[in-house]
């Protein structure tokens, strides 16, 4: 078993995520203040802040503290000092290093901010040179997207959680349409429902992202009046940047292209995730790359602006798979190119150990396609990471110069109000000071599409002045 025994302190959060960095499962005892995994491997480690702090294996206190003092003579605060310590201690002990040390978290760009240099990031987290010049790059890059958009406008979020398959890799928490057939036409009508009631309430817009799971499992029917709801209710113009989450190739028709193009959407989402067609049937993902392509090209075709497309680093069976993907779609040419790395979460059909074990080189080829897509001009512009990624690594959006998708950026930053409709959809309301407060729309779907009325009502409520009270009743 490796015990953490916390003294003088109680960063159990701190503690925990590095701990599950090495070793993956975790427990936390706060009654008997300790953290602890059930490895084969034994190890006792104290973590104690007293004058200050000083991590130490059991019985070797003197040597480690030494070690401790040389290593980091500089003194940062106890909270990423405590982190620090643990995990310099881990990676002596088993020999292992991650590419973003004890930075732990799903926003490493808001610690960018908070200590503002490569330099801070490496020295008081042990980020590795590469990715805190990634992170400083992101960070500077969100700071130009956020100036675009208007602090006091609302960003909408409409949320469609159906897929018409699940993938096998998938975390999300989004329904299999054939669990809920004859049940979209009514999520649909809910939706249009919340959007009416919200949107005419809603002052001004910087940016509106329709996402999934996947909007166009929607019937053309369906989709047609969700995009009509949009325009007739919400105020969008020619300035309001509009995305639309097309996900999979297989639910794009048209009809449903050109319902989008209708209302003024510039930025749509094709997503191949690889463009390799073994991975994709090995993960059920139910379409083609030859699909993927002919998707896209339509969508060229028919005058979308920005085209963004996803990869998932770690889904092929030999990691440089990536960048054959990378290089086909480098020749495609989308404005922008979002790289996630594999994760899992309990609903997803790979056990953890295998995702956690599944590096082999894929650090080194995730280095290598950012290259690739850095030579072409694109530039990373939003980050965030997800727990029980592999290696601990991150996802990247880049994008060609002014194709940033300011919601995006809203969103991840925490910075910007977004308002979010549909079931599962979570709003968050920024105050003064940057603190923020959260909504959640209920996650079952069927509730959703009883209490949608009253949901949408608690909703207004919730941004008081951020959205008008004065127009139509539903
Ligand atoms: S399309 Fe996306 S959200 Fe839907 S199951 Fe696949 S990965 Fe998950």
């Amino acid at each position: 078993m490796i015990e953490v025994k916390l003294i003088g302190h109680d960063g159990f959060y701190g503690i925990s995520d590095v701990l599950r960095l090495f070793f993956g499962n975790v427990k936390e005892d706060r009654g008997e203040h300790r953290v602890f995994s059930e490895s084969e491997e034994d190890l006792r480690i104290v973590s104690e802040v007293s004058d200050g702090a000083v991590t130490y294996v059991e019985g070797e206190r003197d040597l480690w503290e030494k070690t401790l003092r040389e290593r980091f003579p500089e003194v940062i605060e106890p909270k990423r000092e405590i982190k620090r310590q643990l995990y310099f201690l881990l990676s002596k002990k088993t020999g292992k290093d991650f590419p973003w040390g004890s930075l732990t978290g799903i926003r490493p760009t808001v610690v960018a901010k908070e200590v503002g240099t490569a330099e801070k990031l490496i020295s008081d987290y042990m980020v590795r040179p590469d990715k805190a010049r990634l992170c400083i790059m992101t960070k500077d890059n969100e700071e130009k997207v956020l100036g675009l958009s208007d602090e006091d406008a609302m960003n909408v979020y409409i949320g469609v959680p159906f897929c018409p398959s699940r993938c096998a890799y998938c975390s999300f928490v989004s329904e299999e349409i054939s669990h809920h057939l004859g049940r979209l036409g009514e999520y649909a009508s809910a939706l249009t429902d919340e959007i009416s009631y919200v949107g005419r309430r809603i002052k001004k817009m910087s940016s509106l992202y329709v996402g999934g799971g996947t909007p166009t499992v929607f019937s053309d029917e369906d989709f047609e009046k969700v995009m009509r709801a949009i325009k007739d209710n919400m105020p969008v113009n020619g300035k309001t940047e509009i995305t639309v989450e097309a996900g999979r190739p297989d639910t794009i028709t048209d009809r449903k292209l050109k319902a989008m193009k209708e209302i003024g959407v510039q930025r749509i989402c094709i997503n191949p995730q690889t463009l390799c067609d073994e991975t994709l049937k090995r993960f059920n993902r139910k379409h083609t790359v030859a699909e993927f392509y002919s998707v896209f090209e339509k969508a060229r075709k028919m005058g979308f602006e920005i085209i963004n497309t996803d990869l998932i680093a770690g889904l092929d069976k030999e990691p440089e798979e990536l960048l054959k993907s990378v290089e086909g779609l480098l020749e495609l040419g989308p404005e922008n190119i979002t790289i996630h790395t594999l994760y899992k979460k309990r609903r997803a059909a790979l056990s953890r150990q295998e995702v956690l074990d599944g590096d082999d080189g894929l650090d080194a080829v995730l280095g290598k396609a950012y290259e690739m897509l850095e030579c072409k001009g694109y530039k990373p512009y939003y980050m965030y990471r997800q727990k029980d990624t592999s290696h601990g690594l991150e996802n990247v959006g880049f994008a060609l110069e002014g194709a940033e998708c300011i919601y995006n950026v809203a969103m991840m930053t925490d910075r910007r109000n977004v308002i979010a409709l549909g079931a599962g959809s979570v709003s968050k309301r920024i105050f003064e000071g940057g603190r923020f407060e959260r909504f959640s729309s209920p996650k079952d779907v069927l509730i959703y599409i009883r209490d949608h009325e009253e949901v949408a009502k608690r909703k207004v409520d919730f941004f008081g002045n951020g959205v008008e009270d004065e127009v139509s009743e539903m």
